[in-house]
């Protein structure tokens, strides 16, 4: 069974859609189902990640505030 510890290394290439085999895949989305520390860890760098423009530039203050509000409220969930 995966640790936290390696879900958290593996967490964006998940969400990134970068190349897991299906075995380490596979393995991550059991252990999200049972842990849902890692299930949360794993939503709010979603969150994050979509939230961020490609520009780090353009992430002005208005638009800062707005991701971390998104991330406080996905907290809750
Ligand atoms: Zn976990």
């Amino acid at each position: 069974m995966l640790k936290c510890k390696h879900v958290v290394e593996k967490a964006d290439a998940l969400v990134d859609g970068a190349p897991l085999s299906k075995r380490e895949r596979f393995a991550l989305r059991l252990h999200l189902l049972i842990c849902h520390h890692c299930r949360r860890y794993v939503r709010q760098l979603r969150v994050l990640l979509n939230s961020l423009p490609r520009n780090p530039d353009a992430l002005d203050d208005a638009r800062t505030r707005e991701v971390l509000e998104r991330l406080d409220s996905s907290q809750d969930r």
